[in-house]
This record gives C-alpha cells, sequence and structure tokens, in this order.
C-alpha cells in the first residue's frame, strides 16, 4: 500500500516525500480512505501508530480544491487533552499542508487570549484546541462554527479522564449536526462510547 494508492492528492503527497514517509501505517491505511470517503470514523489506536496523519492528510485534502469554499472559517475543529499535544497536532498540519493554502492554529490556555481571538478574527481553517479554553472563547462569542466540516475528539480517553466532558458536551451543541465525526482513543471503554453516541453518527470502527 502506498500514500497513492489510498487517494491522496500531489501536494500532500509531495509533502510526505519531504518529511520521508516512505509507507502509510496501519492506521493510516484503515482510516484514510473511510474518512476521505465521507464516513464518520470511531478508531482506537495508540500514541506513536501515526494515527495524527490518518486524520490530518483526510482534512487537508479537503483544502486541494478551495472552490466554493468561504475563505478563512473555521472548516475543522479538532479537541485534544493538552497543550502540548495541539501544538504536536498543528506543527504535523503545517507540515503534511506545507504545499497547499489554509491556516491553523493552536488554541490552549495559559498564554494571553487578546492575541488568539485577534487571529481567529484574521481567519483560521483548522482549529486544534484543548476543550478548556475553547469554552473560554465560546463565552466570548469570538467563535463561528457555521462552516465547519469537520470534527475530530484526539486521546479521547485522555480528555474524559481530565474531566472534559461537560466542556466538550457543550462545544457539541454548538456545531452542525451536518459534519464529519472522528473520534481516536487508545481504549473504548464504555465511557468513550458513550461520547462517541453523542458525537458520532453510524461510524466505521477500526481498531489496531
Ligand atoms: P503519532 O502516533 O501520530 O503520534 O505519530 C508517531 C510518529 O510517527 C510521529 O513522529 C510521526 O511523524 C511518525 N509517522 C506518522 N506516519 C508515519 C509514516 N507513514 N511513516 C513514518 N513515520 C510516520
Amino acid at each position: 500500500m502506498t500514500f497513492s494508492t489510498l487517494g491522496l492528492c500531489d501536494p500532500i503527497l509531495q509533502a510526505l516525500n519531504d518529511v520521508g514517509y516512505e509507507a502509510p501505517t496501519a492506521i493510516q491505511e484503515q482510516a484514510i480512505p473511510p474518512i476521505l470517503a465521507g464516513r464518520d470514523v470511531l478508531a482506537k489506536a495508540q500514541t506513536g501508530t501515526g494515527k495524527t496523519a490518518s486524520f490530518v492528510l483526510p482534512i487537508l485534502q479537503t483544502f486541494k480544491d478551495k472552490a466554493n469554499r468561504r475563505a478563512k472559517r473555521i472548516k475543522a475543529l479538532i479537541l485534544v487533552p493538552t497543550r502540548e499535544l495541539a501544538i504536536q497536532v498543528e506543527d504535523n498540519i503545517r507540515l503534511y499542508g506545507a504545499h497547499l493554502s489554509l491556516t491553523s492554529m493552536a488554541m490552549v490556555g495559559g498564554v494571553d487570549i487578546e492575541p488568539q481571538k485577534a487571529k481567529l478574527v484574521e481567519g483560521v481553517d483548522i482549529l486544534v484546541a484543548t476543550p478548556g479554553r475553547l469554552i473560554d472563547l465560546m463565552h466570548q462569542r469570538a467563535l463561528h462554527f457555521d462552516e465547519l466540516e469537520f470534527l475530530v475528539l484526539d486521546e479521547a480517553d485522555r480528555m474524559l479522564d481530565m474531566g472534559f466532558i461537560g466542556d466538550i458536551n457543550k462545544i457539541i451543541e454548538r456545531l452542525p449536526e451536518r459534519r464529519q465525526s472522528l473520534l481516536f482513543s487508545a481504549t473504548l471503554s464504555d465511557k468513550v462510547r458513550l461520547l462517541a453516541k453523542t458525537a458520532i453518527v453510524n461510524a466505521v470502527e477500526i481498531s489496531i
């Protein structure tokens, strides 16, 4: 299996070549085709398996053709448990999206909120955020999700362990119902499955 046979576009293939990835990992082989086909996905995958690229690459693919898209409204929201992971995921978006035209941002707590609001006003296509800071900005009416196409819940089990379920539910309530939702978790406990029920419709389930 190659990245090309998975159906990824040239600008992404070029970026993967630049970073030196030779072939997709197991989670990438299993998750990328259904995500590209528009399906919701519930995936059990540990860190270190290449899970980040398995949701970032198909989301980036939607930026290959910018026609008919309103510029600079949030198209993808990626929720992660920690500040470190938010920064890491956003670094990957920049790396894999190097030959595409889009704006991404990691929105985390512990830093001044005003520059983050200013950047949102300028326009962000892909937002990576921890739930707490996202709620703060939602309360300040700084976020517009009317053009949202993707929701990703990354490391969902860790977000639940950290007590973010209330925040996550509040965020989901504000999102358009017509969207593609992806949930990644190291474990698929009852709690994670319950969250999946509220966030996801008719998902393809993957386990590696
Ligand atoms: P993750 O599980 O997303 O944290 O990824 C773990 C590491 O694997 C990261 O350092 C990625 O850069 C790397 N990686 C992801 N996909 C591939 C691939 N197909 N080939 C080689 N390395 C990869």
